[in-house]
């Protein structure tokens, strides 16, 4: 990620806000009371300090970045609630201290064995325990880890991977929710990470300069014509992990030239999907045959 595109001075400013402890408690406060907004002797009286003057001059370093003031009082915006959720997400940051895994993951889509999962520094690794093909390793913040039982991990893994996967191919950064764009990798000059190439999507956050590599069939799932298409021959993604719909993760791919397209056929069972989408993953054509 370019470091120049995060601005050090703003970054600088909102730590120094939040770094004293009666500020710390005025965040909290708003984030557990029952009334969206505190007046300012409520939240005063709450965060319990004497002294007003002492107190305001602490809100007002919050002011108006982290919090908003109108007549009736303070009430958080949308960064000061980030701040708090970045905090509780903070409190399960120590990744290497999860000791998760193996966990039976389903079927491998290359020889049918089963699959095993483990978590390991951020990323969770799925392997065949019979081939000894890597499946899947996907990044997840520990928080995903650590609030479910391990029982649960796969599909948890699955769901998250989707959630943030549909973020992107919506155009939203799943850092900062700046704008991205996607391009397959085979549109340009870049090196595509998945094998083959033709499946690499790259989308790249104009805002903060994050980089994340998708498999085009999981940019595809997002089309309402393939789900339509996937539901009508009996597949609900909601009952399979991703890792399982072979059908779309090593999918028919061709690609042509000026305009630039590719063609990505879906089969399951006798039914086929033909989607063609341009150099920018939009959609521009599909058919069944
Ligand atoms: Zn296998
Ligand atoms: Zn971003």
């Amino acid at each position: 990620m370019p470091t120049d595109r995060v601005p050090a001075a703003d970054l600088k400013d909102l730590f120094g806000q939040v770094s004293h402890e009666i500020r710390i408690r005025i965040l909290t406060e708003l984030w557990g009371a029952d009334e969206q907004t505190l007046s300012f002797s409520t939240l005063r009286e709450r965060v319990d300090v004497r002294d007003p003057g002492n107190f305001n001059y602490h809100l007002g370093s919050l002011t108006p970045e982290l919090l908003r003031r109108d007549k009736d009082g303070y009430t958080l915006t949308y960064a000061g609630r980030q701040v708090v959720g970045a905090a509780v997400a903070g409190s399960y940051t120590d990744a290497t201290e999860l000791d998760v895994g193996p966990v039976d993951a389903g079927a491998c889509p290359s020889c049918g064995g089963s699959v095993e999962t483990v978590y390991e520094d951020g990323d969770v690794v799925m392997d065949c325990g019979d081939c000894g093909d890597l499946i899947a390793s996907l990044p997840a913040p520990p928080i995903v880890i650590a609030a479910h039982d391990s029982d649960a991990l796969p599909k948890v893994v699955s769901d998250h991977f989707q959630t943030q996967s549909a973020r992107l191919t919506r155009g939203f950064c799943k850092l900062c929710d700046g704008p991205v764009s996607a391009t397959p990798t085979v549109a340009t000059d870049g090196e595509a990470v998945t094998n083959p190439p033709e499946l690499d999507v790259t989308f790249t956050c104009e805002t903060c300069g994050d980089i994340t590599h998708l498999n085009v069939g999981v940019v595809a799932l997002h089309f309402p014509e393939l789900r339509a298409f996937l539901h009508e021959n009996g597949v609900n993604i909601r009952d399979h992990y991703l890792w399982e719909l072979d059908f779309l993760l090593k999918p028919n791919v061709s690609v042509s030239g000026d305009p630039f397209r590719m063609e990505l056929v879906v089969t399951v069972g006798d039914e086929v999907l033909a989607l063609t989408v341009d150099e920018s993953l939009a959609l521009v054509e599909y058919e069944r045959r």
